[in-house]
């Protein structure tokens, strides 16, 4: 059987994807369409193990995958990884019961269903910081019943697993726990409030989901732990979505730096020469290629790091920290290459009829998004200091 070249076929829809991109961007409107291309062409199943029916994509296919869509429109790439992160996060470190996952795996290439984690909350801010939340999830006869109000909850318009966050208070002045839930968006009590209206990555449908007297059977208790115990998913939810937005930050940089590169080689203002010849122009096309040859170069070494992660010798940067550098450098990297490209497009890049102002937008969304640049930073003072 010959390899399917996902990265290729990624391309080919990014094409169209770029076509649609304004009029989302424009609406605030989610690209079911470009979902429905997704879900079309295969990728649904792109990082759910083989065991399951999946393509059982390695990480660095993934991230290829991610940049290629990103390309095209980075509201898509960004909403499509919360999906296709979830399978690649528990291959590498399971932590969800074996019945769950299969069905997670089975919806995924059977129906081209999507999960994805909803953890945010207004009061509580990113999970990372330690926080709890206040949704709250009471046991009842024969199940729970949640209240509560989640934001950020990307890809809401299509989801059909929310995997919610919510605290279960414990008895007798006992510290609570953290669980997880699986919500389906049909669920009596839950529904999905329009509110996401952002500075970039406006195609993502990132609106709040409601959870109000919302009952479930026990079955639906997908995890639950001590607010003290360790989260045995972390570290390979770390990789995968540091590294997927890594590589959608450069997905959407490479746009920009192919839109200043065709707009260089074409604009001649009055002078009668295109503005390719100019010396700022050259060293600013220059910049940008130094920046994204950067970024790939440390997406890639912290994706290796991680598959040979248990293989590091004492001494070397591990692989989390790999991770963390790839995460602050590329994010600060892509950043600086669209800006780059936007003084070579000049003023007309501010418009709207082109797509610079999108990029320029949307490549700093993921700034907001775990490992924020202040806790990454932090794990590698750790590692360099040792506490
Ligand atoms: C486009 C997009 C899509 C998203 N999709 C999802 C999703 O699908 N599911 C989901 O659950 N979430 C999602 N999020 C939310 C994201 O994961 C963060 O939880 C959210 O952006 C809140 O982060 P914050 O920086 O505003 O939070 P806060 O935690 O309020 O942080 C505010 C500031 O304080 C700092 N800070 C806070 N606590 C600490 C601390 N303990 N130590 C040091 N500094 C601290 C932070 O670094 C930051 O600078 C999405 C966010 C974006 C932008």
């Amino acid at each position: 059987m010959t390899a399917i070249d996902w990265a290729a076929k990624a391309r080919a829809l990014a094409v169209r994807f770029a076509e649609r991109a304004e009029g989302h961007d424009r609406d605030g409107s989610f690209p079911f369409e470009n979902f429905a291309d997704l879900r079309g062409a295969g990728f649904m199943r792109l990082t759910v193990p083989r065991a399951h029916g999946g393509e059982e994509a390695p990480i660095a296919t993934y991230l290829a995958v991610q940049e290629a869509l990103a390309r095209g429109d980075g509201s898509t790439a960004l909403a499509f990884m919360m999906h296709t992160k979830l399978f690649g996060q528990q291959r590498d470190g399971p932590s969800y019961p074996r019945e769950w996952f299969a069905e997670f795996c089975r919806g995924a290439v059977e129906n081209g269903w999507m999960a994805n984690t909803i953890a945010t909350e207004e009061g509580l801010g990113s999970p990372s910081g330690g926080g709890l939340p206040d949704t709250v999830a009471r046991a009842i006869e024969g199940g729970w019943v949640i209240d509560g109000r989640k934001t950020f909850a990307t890809l809401a318009p299509a989801l059909r697993f929310f995997i919610v966050l919510a605290r279960i208070d414990g008895a007798n002045g006992e510290p609570p726990d953290l669980a997880y839930f699986v919500v389906y968006p049909d669920d009596p009590g839950a529904r999905v409030v329009e509110t996401w209206d952002a500075l970039g990555m406006r195609a993502t449908g990132s609106h709040d989901f409601v959870l109000e007297g919302c009952r479930l059977p026990a079955e639906r208790l997908l995890t639950r732990r001590g607010l003290r115990e360790p989260d045995p998913k972390a570290e390979a939810g770390t990789a995968w979505f540091a590294l997927g937005l890594a590589a959608t930050v450069i997905g959407v940089a490479a746009a920009a730096r192919e839109y200043a590169v065709a707009f260089a080689k074409e604009r001649t203002p009055n002078s009668g020469r295109t503005i390719a010849g100019y010396a700022g122009v050259r060293e600013r096309i220059a910049r940008i290629d130094l920046l994204l040859q950067r970024s790939r170069a440390e997406v890639a070494d912290a994706a290796r790091a991680w598959e040979a992660r248990d293989a590091i010798a004492a001494g070397e940067m591990g692989a989390l920290e790999r991770i963390a550098v790839a995460k602050v450098d590329t994010l600060n990297s892509c950043i600086e290459a669209v800006d780059l490209a936007m003084r070579v497009v000049g003023g007309v890049s501010l418009r709207k009829s082109r797509p610079m102002e999108r990029y320029y937008r949307d490549v700093r969304a993921p700034l907001h998004n775990p490992p924020l640049e202040d806790r990454a930073l932090e794990w590698l003072a750790k590692a360099a200091l040792g506490s």
